[in-house]
């Protein structure tokens, strides 16, 4: 399990997006992930965690909650060239 960078509680499950399929179901009953829904934000910006906790979201490499990375990347597309 990863420790939440919000509330320090060791207890964030992986984000798993998309259609959930028989085996995505099974997993979140035995607790390993969570579903996301299917609006996925951009694979290039990695994978998500919830806080079981807290209920909030984070990058897992940056720590970042999902909002302001999509708000982040949002922005660099729109960014002059
Ligand atoms: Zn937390």
């Amino acid at each position: 399990m990863k420790t939440c960078p919000w509330c320090g509680v060791p207890d964030a499950r992986r984000i798993e997006f998309g259609y959930p399929g028989q085996k995505m179901m099974e997993a979140e009953e035995r607790g390993e992930i969570v579903l996301g829904g299917c609006l996925a934000p951009p694979r290039e910006l990695g994978v998500w965690r919830l806080c079981m906790s807290c209920n909030r979201t984070f990058n897992e490499e940056t720590g970042q909650s999902i909002e302001d990375a999509y708000e982040e990347y949002m922005a660099s597309l729109n960014q002059p060239k």
